[in-house]
């Protein structure tokens, strides 16, 4: 009898592969292992066995696989099925989760570009033969493809001898990001080279006998460095000299002392290092620990709803602590790893080297290696904390899901498939693994408050702050009314100008929200009013001061800054709106004295930028942090006592279902990084609109408030909680091709569902990098079968993909688009 196995490949066909294998393969052969197989003309994927069977396919004669990858399963059956969830719920194929799951060196294929990997220093002769050939070859040529691969060594099958250079260290693949994870940068201060003797240093100070500031903080680092071996931070001398930032700085200039930063890396934890004590709970923490764990012995999913600083995270770790005691796996889940690094250094002090934390933008040895730590339970992953698709890692033995923010709309993957809601499909894994699953929150999406107020989820809430510090004291300013009375400097009114200059003079630091980056939206002609547009996508280019560039914010599109309007010739050219660039500007000239950082996509870019600013504005080395909303996320900073938001209507004027939920979580957790340690802090938010119901149930903290509202609103125009949502997305190049397709998908759908269906409608952005894009919503009663609704779809797909014209459409399932 004839052997065969059915293969899933990382592409996004719907189909079954089927291969044959021979009888001694197909002993061997389990579900989860990985085989290279041919695929149409030239092609070789990684494909992952699904089941061994002995039925050959009707159509097609199987071909044969090339060679068996695995000799014990990359992918387990709890996984597998839990991948299978996600393909059918959010109308994907096997494959693409496949893809997204698998670091991509599981993943060689016939197409991988293979380059040297410049670190590797071993001997050459631990080298095999056929290791070394490609060793060889690439001193010469910098790339390789696969194919190339395959003449060197003289044999179809190059996938595992690929592999094993991978896994040496000699080669790496040519689409990964190489990028470290971003370690932690402190900035420190040494003597400067020249001065480093007895005798130099005397001659040092005895040259500064003018300067007594200086020379106290020359001989404070000497007292410093000889004490301990430890590196000094600029904070520390600060302390030790009695003396000012600007001192050491100009000592610096001088060239007398030399500033370095260290990293603190953040993958290799040093083990031997001292772990802090897990802290215990006040009254209030202890009583929302005792109903979420009530809860979990009701195997109930629950939700955390805790203010800002009301030290949820410290609940957290007290759970870990159990499930790592019961020698189980914990998965925290973030919405944004790379904004969290303050998060993950507090749990490292208590944990330390059982965490391991996944990102995609890791590079591929280390995140092969959590894939294997997790896959084995090794101690060192037991914690593993990461983005979404840290989720879809090879857990075994998961105890506990923690989903750190989960209002957060990053947790939906929009591009590509899969495109699942992390939270979500992190409870469907819970259910699998009957781990236990707790959602936190200061500031619950409605879902999932929804879900605990009817019961399917279990609650716990914490309403006071850690320290019983108040709530900052939050006042909207009205800007129209300054406006008028011409009482704005620039973007600033009189309140927040007074708050500023207060804040500064007793010590403190200031954080300013505006969430648009560059210096204004847009620029326009004051003579025929035209902007200019990217020539790629129908929005207008957005005005960058520093870069002096007009660019695209969706497909990067840039050119300089025109002289004279491109309509109508006019010089007379000024901008509209403002951004974080602009403000920076306008900081800098009423506050000179004042240290100014920005926080934006544009000041992040660079490596480590990000570490840069947050360790600066942690040591106090900043007064004022200009940013966007990634300053709203999770950070804890001791001595912010004022919150300035420049301005809300920005926020609320989205058209948008989740509008208003978004904008209260948005303003409240930028709020309550103001005053979170000592005194109250202060809150300014600045608006056109004081009177906008959100803004008022953000300033008196009115959660219940805003959500009866939402849900009401929900309720009546049949979104999401009270209906599910299907959004489906057409693109083409052409826009007439683009309208048909369309409208023939719509009718068919609306032929099956009737009134259910919305579109189809261009989105505000109706063309993005010369695609042109058109949407349809399609509303489901929570009664109806969801399975059903999605087989009927796809059937409709079918014929589409029928007609000839349609083919080429793109169509793009979003389910629980949000
Ligand atoms: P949240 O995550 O709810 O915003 P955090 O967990 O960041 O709040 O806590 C806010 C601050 O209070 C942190 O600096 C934290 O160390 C401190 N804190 C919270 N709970 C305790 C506790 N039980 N003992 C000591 N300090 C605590
Ligand atoms: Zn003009
Ligand atoms: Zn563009």
């Amino acid at each position: 009898m004839a052997n065969f196995i059915n293969v899933i490949l990382p592409i996004p066909l719907e189909r079954h592969f089927t291969y044959g294998v021979s009888p001694e393969e197909a002993k061997l052969l389990t579900t989860g292992m990985r085989v290279a197989v041919p695929f149409g003309r030239s092609k070789i994927y990684t494909g992952l066995v699904e089941s061994v069977h002995t039925m050959p396919p009707e159509v097609y004669e199987a071909k044969e696989i090339h060679e068996v990858l695995d000799d014990s399963p990359t992918v387990k059956p709890i996984q597998l099925e839990h991948w299978r969830w996600i393909a059918d719920y959010y109308m994907c194929t096997l494959g693409e989760v496949m893809r997204s799951a698998l670091p991509s060196a599981f993943l060689l294929e016939s197409e991988t570009l293979v380059l040297r990997n410049p670190d590797f220093d071993a001997d050459e002769l631990s080298l095999k033969d056929d290791e070394f050939l490609i060793f060889e070859a690439l001193q010469h040529q910098s790339i390789l493809k696969v194919q190339e691969v395959s003449a060197i060594i003289d044999r179809k099958n190059t996938l595992p001898v690929l592999q094993r250079l991978l896994e040496k260290k000699v080669i790496r693949l040519k689409e990964e990001v190489y990028e470290q994870y971003k370690p932690k940068l402190v900035r420190y201060v040494k003597l400067a080279q020249g001065y480093t003797s007895n005798d130099k240093l005397e001659e040092l100070l005895n040259s500064l006998t003018r300067a007594p500031k200086q020379s106290q903080v020359v001989l404070a680092l000497f007292q410093l460095v000889g004490n301990s071996k430890k590196p000094i931070t600029v904070t520390d001398l600060e302390l030790a000299g009695n003396s000012s930032k600007a001192v050491i700085k100009s000592l610096v200039e001088k060239g007398i002392l030399e500033e370095y930063f260290v990293q603190k890396d953040r993958v290799n934890y040093e083990s031997d290092e001292e772990l802090s004590a897990i802290k215990s709970l006040n009254e209030h923490q202890q009583i929302a620990l005792d109903k979420i764990l009530q809860n979990f012995e009701n195997e109930k999913v629950t939700l955390l709803k805790g203010i800002t600083s009301s030290g949820k995270t410290e609940v957290y770790v007290k759970l870990m602590e159990s499930c790592l005691n019961e020698g189980k796996q914990v998965l925290y889940l973030l919405p944004e790893i790379a904004l969290t690094t303050q998060l993950i250094t507090r749990l490292e002090d208590y944990f330390g080297g059982k965490i391991a934390v996944y990102h995609s933008k890791y590079n591929v040895q280390e995140r092969v290696e959590v894939w294997n730590n997790v896959a084995s339970e090794k101690s060192k992953a037991q914690i593993v904390i990461g983005a979404r698709s840290a989720m879809l890692l090879p857990f075994n033995n998961l105890g506990l899901i923690i989903i750190d923010e989960e209002h957060e709309s990053s947790f939906k993957q929009f591009d590509p498939a899969p495109r699942y809601h992390a939270r979500d499909a992190a409870i469907v894994l819970g259910h699998f693994h009957k781990a236990n699953v707790l959602l936190g929150s200061a500031t619950p999406s409605i879902e999932s408050f929804h879900n605990a107020q009817t019961g399917k989820y279990g609650y716990a809430e914490i309403n006071r702050r850690y320290g019983n510090v108040l709530l900052p004291d939050m006042e909207l300013v009205d800007i129209k009314e300054a406006h008028r009375k011409r009482r704005m400097k620039g973007h600033f009114s009189e309140r927040l100008l007074e708050e500023i200059t207060e804040t500064l003079s007793e010590g403190e630091q200031v954080i300013l929200f505006q969430n648009r980056r560059g210096y204004a939206p847009i620029l326009e002609c004051l003579t025929c009013g035209h902007t200019p547009q990217c020539p790629n996508c129908d929005v207008s280019l957005t005005y960058h001061q520093y870069r002096k560039q007009l660019r695209c914010h969706y497909c990067g599109h840039h050119t300089a800054i025109p002289e004279s309007c491109q309509a109508c010739g006019s010089l007379e050219l000024d901008t509209k709106g403002f951004g974080t660039e602009q403000i920076e500007l306008e900081v800098k000239e009423l506050f000179p004295e004042a240290k100014v950082a920005r926080m934006d996509l544009d000041t992040t870019r660079g490596k480590h930028a990000y570490e840069k600013i947050i360790t600066a504005f942690e040591q106090e080395e900043t007064d004022i942090l200009i940013g966007t909303q990634m300053i709203t996320k999770g950070l804890d900073f001791r001595n912010v006592s004022l919150v300035g938001v420049m301005n809300a209507d920005a926020l609320l004027n989205f058209p948008d279902y989740r509008t208003h939920e978004r904008s209260f979580q948005l303003l409240t957790q930028v709020a309550g990084r103001a005053g979170r340690t000592k005194k109250r802090g202060k809150v300014i938010i600045q608006t056109y609109n004081p009177y906008h119901q959100i803004l008022k149930q953000v300033s008196t903290g009115d959660y219940n408030g805003m959500y009866a509202e939402q849900h009401y609103d929900r309720e009546q125009y049949k979104y999401p909680p009270v209906n599910r949502i299907i959004k489906i997305t057409f693109k083409h190049k052409n826009y007439n091709v683009l309208n048909e397709a369309a409208d023939w998908f719509c009718n068919a759908l609306k032929n099956n569902f009737g009134g259910n269906v919305l579109g189809p409608e261009y989105p505000s952005v109706a063309r993005i990098r010369n695609q042109y894009l058109k949407h349809l919503l399609i509303k489901m009663d929570k009664k109806e079968s969801i399975v059903q609704t999605k087989r009927n779809i796809k059937r409709i797909e079918k014929s589409f993909n029928a007609v000839s014209l349609y083919r080429s459409v793109r169509v793009i399932y979003n389910v629980d688009h949000i």
